[in-house]
């Protein structure tokens, strides 16, 4: 086993694609599920260590350590280029052809490695030990080894470990998987604790920030997020914890705290003014807090934001949009962009559809909206090509080829990476999609 924490990379693993191993069950085809479409088919997916990209910049002292091949590694850092220039957050140890082959024993490689990297880094109080699609094919028992490393250094630093791999997820249920492995090691909340509020899934520091704020502001808390910042500050959990999801990709996430006894607040998903307005109001409903309070309170906010979004509403209003399975956040996006600017769903594809969580935003979609649960990606492709929507959200694996047809793309994956949820980032969250129309229509001139 290597260690490739600071290696240079060539070009990233190219959108690892589940296709052909991906799931199947039920046969290849569409399926309809209520008034959702299933399709079960070749996928075209990054995978879930992608989520590390994001997650080693929450989380501040934490370290990520993929268990996989030199694939993985040029993956995440081709993915994450900047980090070669600091001391770098995450790193791969290399399963090399003797650990594939069972010549070399991993679990004693592993140990060595973690050694030597605790070492070299005392500052990591979190480590997680991420499994791939290499170390599942050799059955490298994770969960075993994450056990065995914490009682080994127990007192300065705690190893979990959740799988990455592409075999069967897509990329944002890494971060689902992450946050997972770490709620049986939240603190219990005492049993006579006020009602706290949970806001679960990672928010870029600015927008908590923002959020934290509000909820101050409404005299609701104490409000605690999940990620922390900090490996030791991660939030205690219990029966008079309210949850409010922020991401809507982590449903194992929500389930595992749901039978730590909190209760989940449904809601919209905070992007755009009514999904953040809406979203502050149902924490604020089982806060009790007085509706004029939360008028006064939201009312800047909300002006902020229409303003911002009426200034690309002209580009957006009337364009028809296409989105492909990608990010899991196609349903929330789907209905900001339909109700607050004034876009046409022509398709709404998502990889998959928690209903629990999503069910707020799926009911504010627009009347007989087109909705995909999974992929079967040659038949998807034929009907973009058929429709000719005016934009679509993908990977960045399809982007290139619809964009060598003609066809104007917005990669998902920054929907990810760039923070937003909230009211002071509604602007910039329509301008996400106003900029490929505008540059495609300067490229038409
Ligand atoms: S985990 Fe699997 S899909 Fe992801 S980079 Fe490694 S080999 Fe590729």
């Amino acid at each position: 086993m290597a260690d490739s924490a600071a290696a240079f990379a060539p070009p990233a693993c190219p959108a690892p694609d589940a296709g052909g191993t991906g799931y199947t069950a039920g046969g290849p085809g569409p399926s309809v599920l209520g008034d959702v479409i299933r399709e079960r088919g070749q996928r075209s997916v990054f995978c879930g260590l992608t989520g590390i990209i994001w997650l080693h910049r929450k989380i501040q002292d934490a370290f990520f350590l993929i268990v996989g091949s030199r694939t993985c590694a040029h993956l995440m850092q081709s993915a994450a280029g900047v980090m070669i220039f600091a001391e770098p957050r995450f790193g791969t140890a290399i399963l090399e052809e003797r650990d594939l082959a069972g010549l070399a024993d991993a679990n004693d490689e592993l140990d060595r490695e973690v050694a030597r990297l605790l070492e070299r880094r005392p500052d990591i109080r979190l480590l997680f030990l991420v499994g791939s699609c290499p170390s599942e094919v050799i059955k490298l028992d994770l969960d075993r080894a994450a056990q065995r490393l914490s009682a080994a250094h127990a007192g300065r630093t705690r190893v979990l470990s959740y799988s990455g791999s592409g075999l069967d997820t897509t990329f944002t249920q890494g971060e689902d998987a992450c946050l997972a492995a770490l709620v049986p090691g939240l603190p219990a909340e005492a049993a006579d604790a006020p009602p706290s509020l949970l806001v679960v899934g990672t928010l870029a520091d600015v927008v908590e920030d923002q959020f934290a704020r509000l909820f101050d502001a409404l005299e609701i808390g104490p409000v605690r997020f999940l990620p922390a910042r900090g490996a030791d500050a991660m939030p205690a959990v219990g029966p008079n914890t309210r949850m409010l999801m922020a991401q809507p990709f982590l449903g194992e996430t929500a389930r595992l705290l749901e039978r730590r006894g909190c209760a989940l607040l449904r809601a919209p998903f905070p992007l755009g003014e009514e999904g953040t307005t809406l979203w502050l109001k149902a924490a604020a409903d089982a806060f009790g807090v007085d509706p004029a309070r939360f008028d006064a309170v939201t009312a800047p906010g909300r002006a902020r934001a229409r303003a911002a979004l009426s200034r690309h509403t002209k580009i957006l209003a009337g364009k028809r949009l296409t989105f492909l399975p990608d990010s899991q956040l196609e349903p929330p996006l789907a209905r900001f962009l339909s109700r607050e600017l004034d876009m046409t769903l022509v398709e709404v594809a998502t990889p998959y559809v928690h209903r629990s969580l999503l069910a707020a935003d799926l009911a504010l979609l627009p009347e007989g909206t087109r909705l995909v649960e999974g992929q079967d990606l040659e038949p998807q492709l034929d009907r973009v090509r058929d429709t000719r929507p005016d934009l679509v959200v993908c990977g960045l694996g399809l982007a290139n080829p619809l964009e060598a047809q003609g066809i104007t793309t917005k990669w998902a994956i920054e929907l990810v990476f760039t923070p937003i949820q909230g009211y002071d980032q509604a602007g910039d969250l329509a301008e996400l999609f106003a900029r490929p129309l505008t540059r495609s229509a300067l490229l038409k001139v």
